[in-house]
């Protein structure tokens, strides 16, 4: 697929467009009528609508085969973008920081590239453009599966790629099992007694007992989970009090929880409840603890897959592909990997001869487009070997 050439013009165009005018999670209006425009110029069947406002767009080839799937997130982030480029984010406050406009616009090259081969291709791609990755367990990949993306013809194998600021510009990452984290949300009541900041006997301090729990809570860590596994706690934000002198009534904490296992998830849920419940209730305070419902699973690429996924990518020429570390960021593509088997992989961007130096989600977070053609010819070329018979 030596024409990638002709497409990359392209992809770097509808990439500056949709970056110049991101959009939050579930209301990706705009882009998704973009792609869903451009999937019909390439005579690829759309469907619009899916769970929100995700496109699935279906190619069949002419010869038979399996039916692989791969997977674009659409959604931007709530921060204003401190990059000076000529396509700049023109909605102060919404930047594509995570690098979604790349990977729409990268399927959408893969989509041209496999379009062109229609004729040798075996079996079917799904092209499937996701609403809102970023909302955590709220995001689009399960309305977009309970909307039936994944069946209908049924997906055989499912891809997805993400762009990383952190790695070097066009190396390509990835790892059999398990790749990203489960990540938790929880939420901290704390329940005390307001009053005089100078009589705290009478009162029952809820900024003093977060203090002691933020700081029991790494306990949790470094005491009760298996030094062997990978995990995470962290208190992001706390909230409490008006003024120096008043005791609050109560204290608000958040924070996240990331693990590798479903053993070590519900372990790690049950301690962090329990050491909120019982330090609180030592200082006469009650904890109130909730996580949020229905997160996602770990991210787990299929060993066999991935092999052979490795494989291919390094065919790519002027790429290279490394073995990932597990990462302790996490990804709702884990909700398609439950239903198909497949892999997820990365792809730097880093490259501090032109600036790409800031990680996703800073504020200053700059792709290098050179590997944009890369990534679109990664994923045809994953659909293109995925979907013969013998697979
Ligand atoms: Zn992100
Ligand atoms: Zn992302």
């Amino acid at each position: 697929m030596s024409d990638v050439k002709e497409f990359e013009g392209e992809v770097i165009k509808i990439r500056r467009r949709i970056h110049a005018y991101p959009e939050l999670s579930y209301k990706e209006y705009e882009t998704a009528r973009l792609v869903a425009q451009k999937l019909r110029t390439l005579r690829i069947a759309v469907r619009t609508g899916v769970g929100g406002t995700g496109v699935v767009g279906l190619l069949k080839g002419a010869r038979d085969g399996k039916v692989v799937g791969l997977r674009a997130d659409m959604d931007a982030l709530p921060v204003t973008e401190n990059v000076n480029v000529p396509f700049k984010s023109k909605r102060p406050g919404i930047m594509h920081a995570c690098g979604h406009d790349t990977h729409v616009s990268m399927l959408l090259g893969a989509a041209m590239l496999l379009t062109k081969r229609r004729d040798e291709l075996h079996g079917q791609v799904k092209f499937l453009f996701q609403p809102a990755e970023e909302a955590g367990g709220r995001g689009g990949a399960k309305p977009m599966i309970e909307d039936g993306a994944m069946n209908d013809p049924k997906v055989d194998y499912v891809f997805g790629l993400h762009i990383s600021g952190t790695e070097p510009s066009k190396v390509f990452l990835l790892r059999p099992g398990p790749l990203l984290a489960a990540p938790d949300t929880f939420r901290i009541r704390i329940c005390g007694k307001g009053g005089h900041g100078s009589t705290p006997h009478e009162a029952i301090d809820p900024v003093f007992v977060s203090a002691q729990v933020v700081t029991a809570l790494q306990g949790v860590t470094s005491r009760m989970i298996d030094q062997r596994e990978p995990f995470v706690v962290s208190v992001c934000s706390i909230h409490s009090g008006t003024k120096h002198n008043i005791i609050p009534d109560e204290a608000l904490l958040e924070g996240t929880i990331r693990t590798f296992n479903e053993k070590t998830r519900t372990q790690a849920k049950k301690y962090v409840k329990q050491v909120a419940e019982s330090v609180s209730r030592g200082f006469n305070a009650k904890a109130e603890v909730e996580f949020e419902a229905d997160e996602y699973p770990v991210t787990a690429n299929d060993a066999t897959v991935t092999k052979k996924a490795i494989s291919v990518l390094r065919k790519i020429r002027g790429t290279r592909t490394i073995e990932a570390k597990p990462i302790m960021g996490a990804e709702d593509f884990s909700r398609f990997l439950a239903k198909a088997p497949g892999a997820f992989y990365f792809l730097g961007t880093r490259n501090p001869r032109k600036g790409c130096v800031n990680t996703n989600h800073s504020s200053e977070f700059k792709v290098d487009e050179d590997v944009l053609k890369y990534g679109s010819l990664s994923l045809a070329n994953l659909a293109y070997e995925f979907g013969k018979p013998n697979n």
